[in-house]
């Protein structure tokens, strides 16, 4: 089973990506280093469900 969940910059808060991950295989909230547009750099986005 897999849930749509956003990945939001944390230094700025802009919702950056859209992605899906298992609930079963990834229970913990997911934090990815990746390129924010906003920030101009890689910054650590961290897991928003999308409803
Ligand atoms: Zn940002």
């Amino acid at each position: 089973m897999r849930i749509n969940i956003l990945l939001k910059c944390s230094e700025c808060g802009e919702e950056n990506y859209l992605t899906q991950k298992s609930k079963r295989n990834t229970p913990d909230r997911l934090e990815v280093k990746k390129y924010c547009p906003r920030c101009k750099k890689v910054t650590l986005h961290k897991e928003k469900n999308k409803k």
